[in-house]
């Protein structure tokens, strides 16, 4: 069993700065559970206690039943893999991997069998007798790989792994590591400040900021549902859009003004708006680009929802086109589609789908709806 659990975890650095506060998770077996959150965020402070680097101040580690606060990295079972590979320059790649099992006195044969199967799942036998000098960026990421798979750990530890390669390189190897993870049916705790690998990379994703967890969720939960601001603004790309806005009620009609703009929350939004003693307030709403239409038929399907949007510059992506302006001052952007007729420098009607527009609290910046 590699479940891993953290309960009430706190680091307090020697300095008295509280890098993590209160952080608690239980991850499951064969689980691949991301750490993001910008920087300083405590992502690798967190990574770096699981791996028994860094004490723990408070709470605990379990790593399956066993309590490993104090238990020395060596023997926790699990295997880190770090950004900058730390590979030895004068050791060949079949060392290089073979090395930390020759330490461990492990027999020649068997050490043997774990590099060439490694090697085999990497692809990266031919290399074996090189010395890393002589790789490219993303054959060295893999011997790093490499070297932590022949320890088959319980459990995958990995720090900004990708970060330093390129672009197209980071596309590649994002796409190995998911299939390295199906592969191996091992529990990976991966450590990021880019959210598009956190998407495309975890089951699971914990998003932190300032030493705090902000959401633990499943991608599609923290795009679709985000629970506060951070977390709204921080998933996503280009980011949701936010703009403060004023709730008010008219029979059963709940709105939100704006400007000069006003738009009618559906029956299920506007009740959460009315539950939370939100009418009369001002709160802040969120709408993510792709939710902003400027087809005519949708314009017409959505009249209670038609605001006007003055755009600035239109970025053709193939696929699809950003309209980047403002609505009433407020930064926006509309992901739309490249058929779109809007040009710069005019005022174009826009209308958002309803159905996707998040509504958060202004002081706790938590979601209403
Ligand atoms: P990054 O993405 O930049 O690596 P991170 O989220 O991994 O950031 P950590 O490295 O965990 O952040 O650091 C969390 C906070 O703890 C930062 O504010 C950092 O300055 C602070 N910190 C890290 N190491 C120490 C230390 N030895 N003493 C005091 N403060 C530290």
């Amino acid at each position: 069993m590699a479940s891993l659990s953290l309960k009430n975890v706190r680091k307090v650095y020697p300095n008295g700065f509280v890098a993590v506060n209160d952080f608690n998770l239980d991850i499951e077996d064969k689980e691949f559970v991301i750490f993001v959150g910008p920087s300083g965020c405590g992502k690798s402070t967190t990574l770096r206690m699981i791996a028994g680097l860094e004490e723990i101040s408070d709470g605990e580690l379990w790593i399956g039943d066993k309590l490993c606060n104090d238990i020395e990295p060596k023997d926790r079972d699990i295997a880190m893999v770090f950004q900058n590979y730390a590979l030895y320059p004068h050791m060949t790649v079949y060392d290089n991997m073979a090395f930390g099992l020759k330490l461990r006195k492990t027999p020649k044969a068997e050490i043997d069998r774990r590099v060439q199967e490694a090697a085999k799942i990497l692809s990266i036998e031919s290399l074996l007798d090189r010395r890393p000098k002589a790789l490219s960026g993303g054959q060295r990421q893999r011997v790093a790989m490499g070297r932590a798979i022949v320890r088959e750990p319980k459990v995958f530890l990995m720090d900004e792994p990708l970060s330093n390669l390129d672009a197209k390189l980071r596309v590649q190897m994002r796409v190995e590591i998911s299939k390295l993870h199906q592969r191996l049916q091992t529990t990976i705790i991966y450590v990021t400040h880019d959210q598009v690998e956190a998407m495309t990379l975890g089951t699971r994703i914990v998003v932190m900021k300032d030493g705090f967890i902000q959401q633990v969720d499943t991608p599609s939960n923290l795009y679709e549902r985000p629970e506060n601001l951070f977390v709204a603004g921080f998933i996503g790309s280009p980011q949701m859009n936010f703009i403060p806005a004023k709730a008010s009620k008219e029979g059963n009609l709940v709105s939100l003004s704006f400007g000069t703009n006003h738009i009618e929350l559906n029956e299920a939004k506007g009740a959460k708006l009315v539950e939370g003693g939100y009418i009369g307030k001002e709160v802040v709403l969120g709408i993510r680009p792709e939710d902003i239409h400027d087809e005519q038929l949708f314009l017409e399907s959505s009249p209670h929802s038609i605001v006007d949007f003055d755009v600035n510059v239109t970025e053709l992506l193939g696929a699809e086109i950003y309209l980047i302006g403002t609505i009433d001052g407020a930064d926006f952007t509309a992901r739309v589609d490249p058929r779109s007729q809007a040009k710069p420098n005019e005022t174009i009607k826009v209308a958002f789908d309803l159905n996707r527009v998040h509504v958060f609290d202004k002081d706790t910046e938590k979601v209403i709806t």
